[in-house]
């Protein structure tokens, strides 16, 4: 990157300088050329001032000091006089362009370039009113011989600029390309742009969010650790347990009844290990997904109804009510997913009950869309745990959970199916009164 900004600045100041350099010479020489032919111009009318012969000659002479040609020739191209060249040999003038513009207009000018290239000839012809054609020229460099003499100053001052313009351009990457380099070094530490000592305040939301991603990264790889870590330590208890039965059953060390007590106990553990790993594959699916799934049309209400009959039993076995409230409402959604939803918070409403609780849960619609609200009559949630029960494994009352079938992941899978729906999520819980978690779905179109 650096190489290719000092390559393009120094190919810019280059172009720009040499641009400059030709149309500075171009135009310096449009003005020595309009000037020569003023020149010209003042002396043909200073010659036309000479009446006699002498005068003329010696007009001639001062002007052939001055290294300029003077020409005297009658109105049909006949030389009578000239400072160079005998008059009398020389051939009829009236074809020049100048002569014939002068013969034309009273005055008329041309420039000739030479077969070299290296000079030009300035031409200016003045018809004076004693009907004779006073021409004067004058021999100056071409524009290509200026251009050839400035070229070794022209090469140095360029070589200098280039190098000065080298150094800016090294001096500038540098300067750029700093704050990157410091930042790839101390991504952790540094805090906000004005940290990496940058004055492109153009820069600063580039570092900022390069930084945020890589901060995103370490804690999504760190929540992934803590993530393992919990479900490894999770599947142990009840693996424990299945191999602290059976061991005690393989020594013989067990009685008949205590055979069919431990056999309970390995059964209890297997389902918890079930659900366990059903939940972690649940959530990981979740995660990995794309942020499309797939949705049909459901109406859910019932949906509700449906998972409302299935739960009935485990209700009864807690001596708790549980009701369907509310009208049908159409939501565009993922089937198995607000299934699971639906199911999560009932199943939770259940279980964090009261003896002779009741969960009553309601669908209406409501800003458009449809609203699913779930409210219990059971122990409730203090204050200082509500932010934190959807996260993965994290329990108000680890034995109680356990002790319930609980596994610490539905509100994570619950909290998961509400975003990827982008729908929102509402608690209110009194501890000792009840619970309320409310999930509205948007408006279908
Ligand atoms: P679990 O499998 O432990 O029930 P959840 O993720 O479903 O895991 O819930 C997390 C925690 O939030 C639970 O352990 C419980 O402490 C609390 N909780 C969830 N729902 C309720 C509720 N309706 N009433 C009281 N506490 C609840």
């Amino acid at each position: 990157m650096k190489r290719k900004i000092n390559r393009m600045f120094i190919g810019v100041t280059t172009a720009a300088i040499l641009v400059t350099l030709l149309l500075v010479t171009f135009i310096y020489y449009e003005f020595f050329q309009r000037q020569i032919l003023e020149d010209l111009r003042g002396y043909t009318l200073l010659a036309g001032e000479c009446t006699s012969k002498e005068d003329m000659v010696k007009m001639g002479e001062l002007l052939a000091q001055e290294n300029m040609r003077l020409t005297v020739i009658d109105l049909e191209g006949v030389v009578l006089y000239d400072t160079e060249a005998d008059s009398s040999v020389m051939d009829n003038h009236g074809d020049r362009p100048e002569i014939q513009e002068a013969l034309k207009n009273g005055t008329g000018s041309t420039v000739r370039r030479s077969a070299t290239l290296s000079r030009n000839t300035f031409y200016y012809a003045d018809r004076v009113p004693s009907g004779r054609i006073i021409r004067i020229s004058k021999d100056a460099s071409s524009i290509y011989s200026i251009l050839q003499s400035a070229l070794p100053i022209t090469g140095l001052i360029l070589l200098l600029l280039v190098a000065v313009s080298f150094f800016i351009a090294h001096f500038l990457t540098e300067k750029f390309i700093a704050p990157i380099k410091k930042m790839a070094g101390n991504l952790d530490e540094a805090n906000g742009a004005t940290d990496y000592g940058t004055d492109y305040e153009e820069l600063a939301p580039f570092l900022a969010t390069i930084q945020e991603q890589h901060r995103n990264l370490l804690k999504s790889a760190k929540m992934r650790q803590e993530f393992t870590a919990n479900v490894s330590h999770e599947l142990k208890t009840p693996l424990t347990a299945i191999t602290g039965y059976a061991e005690l059953i393989e020594t013989g060390m067990a009685s008949e009844k205590d055979i069919q007590h431990f056999a309970h106990g390995i059964h209890n553990a297997a389902t918890r290990l079930l659900t366990l790993i059903n939940d972690t594959i649940r959530l990981s699916e979740l995660d990995s997904g794309n942020e499309q799934i797939e949705t049909e049309m459901l109406d859910l209400y019932k949906m509700a109804e449906e998972n409302i009959e299935l739960l009935q039993m485990n209700a009864g076995k807690h001596d708790v009510t549980l009701a369907l409230h509310g009208t049908p409402c159409r939501i565009s959604g993922n089937r198995q997913m607000i299934e699971e939803l639906i199911y999560n918070l009932c199943d939770n409403a259940i279980r964090y009950n009261k003896e002779g609780g009741r969960v009553d849960v309601t669908v209406r619609p409501a800003g458009g869309g449809c609203e699913l609200c779930v409210r219990d009559t059971g122990i409730g949630i203090p204050k200082e745990h509500q932010e934190r029960i959807f996260e993965r494994f994290y329990r108000v009352d680890k034995s109680r959970s356990k002790s319930t079938g609980g596994t610490g992941l539905g509100l994570a899978i619950v909290k998961h199916i509400v975003s990827l729906h982008g729908a929102k999520l509402q608690l209110n819980s009194e501890p000792g009164q009840g619970t309320e978690i409310t999930v509205t779905f948007r408006s279908v179109d």
